[in-house]
């Protein structure tokens, strides 16, 4: 008896203390861009792949001092070429909850700009028609073509070819909304932290960002090809400056988005919806139940919200699979897309379940004067 009741206590400690033995509950991949033969842009001095690595370097040993439960992966620690897909197949196989791509910005030397251009912008995936976004992308996908295969790999794709960035507009990366949040906190705080102009979170195609399944962003830290801006970005205090500014903007976006649970580590938590709002009693005008507010009510209409992206999409886009009469408002740096608008979350359930069959995550949400509300 005395025996048994030793294993149960024995098993209970084991089964206590194997979260604990287990519990690295943030993984952050970091991902110095370029390497080896692939330099990525040039400086007078310098290049970006040394840029890149420094800073990850840094940020990595601040990540794994300072912040709890947090488990860093890099996708190179030294001067070697890793191709695109590489990397993204690494972030996902490490089952990371956020994938943080760093790399340093350059324009063609033939633009009037070249020496003067600076300033920091954090990326998300998107296909945002402007040339600058775009031909950030095409310049950071490049790196495909010293791939012998490269054709084969990226199924044909043309990075240095605009025509190919047309499928890119029907991808949705699914945690867009937290990619977002993560962008505009880095983007923050290289602007207050590491003192860059700020040059706003952006959208655009990269390679590397769609194929990750994970919330993801690529970081240009600043331009390269402006001599000042390169000084900064290779001395040892900017780079100290540039990876604090990671690490400050990764800290917010896990307090904000409240990663720090061991029961619901990020990365299964980010395919559902950010927030439900809880079910309130059905009002209509005429009626008069003291759980009703008339007043406030009559304001505030429920939506189901289906869709974001990071550009305005047009009435009867594909994208929108048939829906019609969908409405979208601002929030941040994304558009989101709602359809229909109803009295009640109650009144909006039969609607949701034919929208969930286009739009698995599709959820209500509370508006006010088109504004969500919470
Ligand atoms: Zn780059």
């Amino acid at each position: 008896m005395r025996h048994t009741i030793y294993h149960i206590i024995m098993s209970m400690l084991l089964l206590c203390a194997a979260p604990a033995a287990m519990a690295k509950d943030f993984t952050v991949v970091i991902d110095p861009g370029h390497g080896g033969k692939d330099a990525g842009a040039l400086g007078t001095r310098t290049n970006e792949k040394t840029i890149n690595l420094k800073v990850a370097l840094k940020l990595k040993e601040m990540l794994e001092k300072e912040m709890d439960d947090t488990k860093v992966e890099m996708t190179r620690s030294t001067d070697v070429f890793v191709p695109l897909q590489k990397r993204a197949d690494f972030a996902n196989n490490k089952h990371a909850d956020i994938f943080v791509s760093i790399h340093a910005n350059s324009i063609s030397s033939k633009s009037p700009m070249h020496r003067k251009i600076n300033g920091a912008a954090v990326y998300t995936l998107g296909l945002d028609r402007s040339d600058t976004n775009l031909s950030v992308a095409m310049r950071e996908n490049e790196v495909m073509k010293l791939e012998a295969d490269y054709s084969t790999t990226y199924q044909g794709f043309d990075p240095s070819s605009t025509e190919s960035y047309i499928a890119f507009e029907m991808m949705q990366h699914k945690n867009m909304d937290q990619s977002i949040a993560l962008a505009e906190a880095v983007q923050n705080q290289l602007v207050r932290t590491a003192g860059r102009k700020n040059n706003g979170v952006r959208q655009a195609p990269f390679w590397v960002l769609v194929r990750t399944s994970m919330p993801s962003i690529l970081v240009e830290l600043d331009f390269i090809c402006n001599p000042t801006m390169e000084t900064f970005m290779a001395s040892d205090a900017g780079s100290t400056k540039l990876a604090r500014a990671i690490y400050n903007g990764i800290e917010r976006y896990r307090n904000a988005s409240g990663v720090t649970s061991k029961k619901y580590p990020a990365h299964k938590r980010a395919v559902k919806p950010v927030s439900t709002p809880e079910p309130e009693p059905e009002c209509s005008s005429d009626e008069t139940s003291p759980s009703c507010k008339p007043a406030d009510a009559s304001a505030i209409v429920y939506k189901i919200q289906f869709l974001t992206a990071p550009t305005v999409i047009r009435q009867g886009d594909k994208r929108f699979k048939g829906l019609k009469d969908v409405e979208s408002y601002r929030d941040g740096g994304a558009v989101k897309y709602t359809y229909g608008s109803y009295p009640s979350v109650n009144a909006a359930a039969s609607d949701l379940k034919k929208v969930k069959t286009k739009f698995p995550d599709a959820f209500v949400i509370k508006t006010r004067d088109g504004k969500r509300i919470k």
